[in-house]
């Protein structure tokens, strides 16, 4: 069976569960260092190496940042909440327990709005998002014959942002993924790495035939680290499960991984093994109380979210969809967007720097716009020289914008007037230009006056070469009629 065929039968249902690290200074209960990338087991201490007697201390960040992503999904905030454990063994989890919450999650309900199949826009529906550590790192592929492990992820304060059962293809999947990529980069709480581990996902899927009322059995995928991998194995489960069913065979509830060799997925655990966490509230900490004071502050604190700016830009400033997205994929390029715009009400023409010279002088140099060198007035005062006809669009691209990247405390009319750059309205001189040139181009000149419409090209050509681009187009065209009438 191919997916097309599948999905004429049936829809697929799949509810995404996030496990975003947060990018604190220290873990979420202890002052260990929260830093991706250290020397392994260096930051650790008795607290996440899990010794008897140590205490756990909570980091108030990690509610910040929680509250922070409740606010922006617009979920209700729990006011009142204690953590649990979660209890399991596993090598490099040494406490033989995660601290988390299972009955008081931080937040219930919120939203994250996508770009849907059908091309508009739709509500994806949290269930909840709560606090939890991570654990450390096993890894299976550095030594032939063993296992090592890191602690230095032990501790580390995520949450988990865990969607409703609404998701419908693998696209959506990815949209979605994209989108609390980008949210959480713009509330400067993850890094949304997902290569890195500091972003992953597990993918529950099912299907249910079009007229079913009730849903089809799930399948969990664990722990995917890419967007792309995501949509593979959702194609591939959609698919599996249709012949199984074609088949007269049950789907039964697993755990699968994905094997990125052969995108497929491959059984992992049933459902008879599954875990008894034995939750129960974990003793060693206070509940936690949220006043509205504090959620208060938070608000008056957060900073633009990419998708008000996506309204305001289409909205307010009427750019085009395309525009609106490309300018708030990253929130690096939107900041620099918002400071080129107090400065120049020319919104469109604002967008076509971000997205024309400015996005592909960074793509040629693999740089971020943090270390673009012109800054965002600069630009703004070129688009104000264009507007008000003292330069071309082509001359400020091709000319003043290379001298800026060079020197970028110039000022882009002084660079314009010292290379002489400025479009010359002096109709006299222009005419004086294009004379010279039909007369030193007398055979050109002959079959231009008898009507050889082809050869203006020709002469544009020369007369911007001439005045180095600096002749108005349209007033450089009327001259050329008039002059060559009078020859
Ligand atoms: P668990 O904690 O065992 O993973 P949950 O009830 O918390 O189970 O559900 C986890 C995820 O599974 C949620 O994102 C939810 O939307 C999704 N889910 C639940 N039922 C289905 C289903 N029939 N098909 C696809 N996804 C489902
Ligand atoms: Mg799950």
């Amino acid at each position: 069976m191919n997916l097309k065929e599948v999905l004429e039968k049936y829809t697929p249902v799949i509810g995404l569960e996030i496990h975003a690290q947060l990018n604190t200074k220290s873990k979420a209960y202890s002052t260990d260092v929260n830093e991706f990338g250290s020397v392994p087991n260096t930051n650790v201490s008795p607290t996440s190496l899990g010794h008897p007697g140590t205490l756990p201390v909570f980091n108030s960040a990690t509610l910040e940042y929680a509250v922070r992503l409740g606010l922006a999904c617009k979920s209700n905030i729990t006011k009142e909440m204690h953590f649990d454990r979660k209890n399991y063994f596993y090598a490099d989890m040494p406490k033989g327990y995660q601290i988390t919450q299972d009955k008081t999650p931080i937040c219930t309900g919120g939203e994250i709005l996508i770009k849907g199949d059908n091309g508009k826009e739709r509500s994806i529906e949290l269930t909840r998002i709560h606090m939890e550590e991570d654990s450390g790192k096993s890894i299976h592929d550095m030594d032939p014959f063993d296992t090592l492990i890191d602690l230095n992820r032990a501790g580390v304060p995520l949450v988990e942002i865990v969607t409703e059962p609404v998701l419908k293809s693998a696209k959506e999947a990815y949209n979605y993924l994209t989108e609390v990529r980008k949210l959480v980069r713009y509330l400067g709480i993850c890094d949304g790495n997902m290569e890195e581990g500091s972003m992953r996902c597990d993918v529950n899927i099912s299907i249910m035939s079009k007229d079913a009322t009730e849903f089809g059995q799930r399948v969990e995928i664990k722990n995917m680290n890419s967007m792309r991998n995501v949509a593979k194995a959702i194609e591939f489960e959609i698919v599996r499960h249709a012949e199984l069913i074609a088949k007269g065979e049950k789907i039964e509830q697993e755990t699968r991984n994905f094997d990125a060799s052969t995108n497929s997925t491959i059984g992992m655990r049933k459902k008879e093994d599954a875990h008894d966490y034995r939750y129960f509230p974990e003793p060693d900490l206070t509940k936690l109380v949220v006043t509205n004071e504090y959620i208060e502050q938070i608000k008056n604190s957060m900073p633009p979210l990419p998708n008000d700016l996506f309204k305001k830009y289409v909205n307010k400033f009427n750019l085009s969809e395309y525009d609106a997205y490309n300018l708030t994929d990253d929130k690096g390029i939107a900041l620099y967007f918002e400071e080129l715009i107090t400065n120049t009400k020319n919104y469109k023409s604002a967008a076509n720097w971000m997205m024309g010279s400015i996005k592909s002088y960074l793509n040629q140099n693999a740089l971020t716009i943090e270390s673009f060198p012109i800054k965002a007035s600069t630009i703004a005062s070129l688009i104000t020289i264009i507007d008000d006809g003292a330069i071309n669009n082509s001359v400020a691209t091709q000319k003043i914008f290379p001298v800026l990247i060079e020197n970028p405390n110039l000022a882009p009319l002084e660079i314009a007037k010292e290379n002489n750059w400025i479009i010359q309205n002096d109709s006299n001189e222009l005419e004086a230009v294009i004379t010279a040139i039909f007369k030193a181009n007398p055979e050109e000149t002959e079959r231009f006056k008898n009507g050889d419409k082809k050869l203006t090209g020709f002469f544009m050509g020369k007369i911007m070469k001439e005045t180095k681009g600096a002749a108005n187009p349209k007033t450089t065209a009327q001259l050329i009629n008039k002059v060559i009438n009078n020859i």
